[in-house]
Parts: C-alpha cells; structure tokens; sequence
C-alpha cells in the first residue's frame, strides 16, 4: 500500500509539542501507524523540538509541555492482537478492524446522516469535547459540500474517496485548510469509510450540509 497524503510538516510539529487538538492529534495518530514516512519526520522534529522549545518564551509554555509530548510521540506499532473483549460491544459493527491508536476511544452506533451516509461519534478519553467522528459512505454518494475556518483532518479507513484534489486510498491523510471548499464522491465500488476530525468552524453547504451541522454540532 503506497500512501500519497499525509498530514502537513505544521501539523506534526505541533503534535510532537503536544499543540494539536485531541481530534485531529487521535486522526494524526492513526495514520502514523500505517505510515514510516511520517514516523521518521516527527521523530526528526522531535529530535529539533529541544532546541526550539529553548528559543520560545517560557511563558509559553504549559507546565506539563514536555510530559504530553512525549505521550503523544509514544505511538504504538501496529498490533496483530485482538482488541480486548471488553471494547468489542461498545463499537458498531464496522466491517473493519479500527487502529489500535483507537482503543481507548468509546465509540457510538452509526446513526443516520442522509442516505447511504452514517456517522458515529467517537468520544477520546479525556477530551469529551473534541470534534471527531467515524463516517461510512455507500459507493457513489456524493457527501454535502463544505469549505473550512480551520483544519479538517480525514484518515480514510476502508474504501476510497476522490475530490477536486486528488484520490484518497486507505492509509491516505486529507488535511485541508480553509483555501479548501470541497465536494468528496465515494469512489470505487466499496463503501468507504474514514475518521475524520476538524479544528475550527466546519461550513456546510446545501440541504444536507444544513442538516448535519445540527447533528453533529460542526
Ligand atoms: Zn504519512
């Protein structure tokens, strides 16, 4: 599996300084497990961060910086175990297996978002609050478009989605800023599904778009 995107340089800076939101850090985390190429890059920011953290103003910096950073650098490998049993009742049946950078997470049933599209609201220990969310899409469908005041972060999981940018294949990362307005299609003849997260305000376009944002509360 050959992956073509992954996050920004900006945004595993700010996770390796323990600065990127619960949601888009669990969906960066994600992905690292699928991707050596990004592993190595924070590792090298990482490696930097020392020396950056020295030249910022210490005022800047949380008390408890460099114990969070380091949490979020221990990214587990991927893991051929099962997931414990006890996580199993509460997650929907996916079809998929789920990372096991999503382990912790509590994971709702898939509700109903327009047809052939569902979500699931994934709720991170600890950050009750933070937007992230599963969505499931029946090949062919279009999904509402949208365009952004912050960043959206999308880790494709199962199936394929295609924008005006490009195609995004399993272990692909979309993170688009708010220069994006797009239009995703569920390419391919699969469902697809994929963990997405957004900072900021997401602004949803068109009848469906004006149905989700109430329920999801994007
Ligand atoms: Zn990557």
């Amino acid at each position: 599996m050959t992956i073509r995107h992954h996050p920004s340089d900006e945004s595993l800076v700010r996770l390796a300084a323990g600065a990127l939101g619960a949601g888009p850090a669990l969906v960066v985390s994600v992905h690292l497990q699928g991707c050596a190429v990004c592993r190595d890059r924070l590792a090298r920011f990482e490696a930097v961060g020392g020396a950056l953290l020295e030249e910022m103003s210490p005022a800047a910096l949380a008390p408890d910086l460099f114990g969070r950073t380091l949490e979020r650098l221990d990214v587990d490998p991927p893991e051929p175990a099962p997931r414990p049993v006890a996580n199993v009742k509460r997650w929907p049946a996916l079809g998929i297996e789920l990372p096991s950078a999503m382990r912790g997470c509590e994971i709702g049933p898939w509700r109903w978002l327009g047809p052939g599209f569902r979500w699931s609201k994934v709720k991170i220990e600890g950050s009750p609050d933070a937007k992230v969310m599963l969505l499931k899409g029946k090949a062919g469908l279009h999904l509402p478009g949208h365009g952004h005041t912050g960043l959206e972060f999308n880790q494709i999981l199962s199936g394929s989605l295609s924008d005006e940018r490009g195609h995004y294949f399993p272990g692909d990362l979309d993170e688009a800023d708010d220069e994006v307005d797009h239009r995703p299609v569920v390419a391919g003849q699969t469902d697809c599904v994929c963990l997405a997260a957004v900072e900021g305000d997401t602004r949803l376009h068109g009848i469906l778009g004006r149905l989700l944002r109430p329920l999801v509360g994007f």
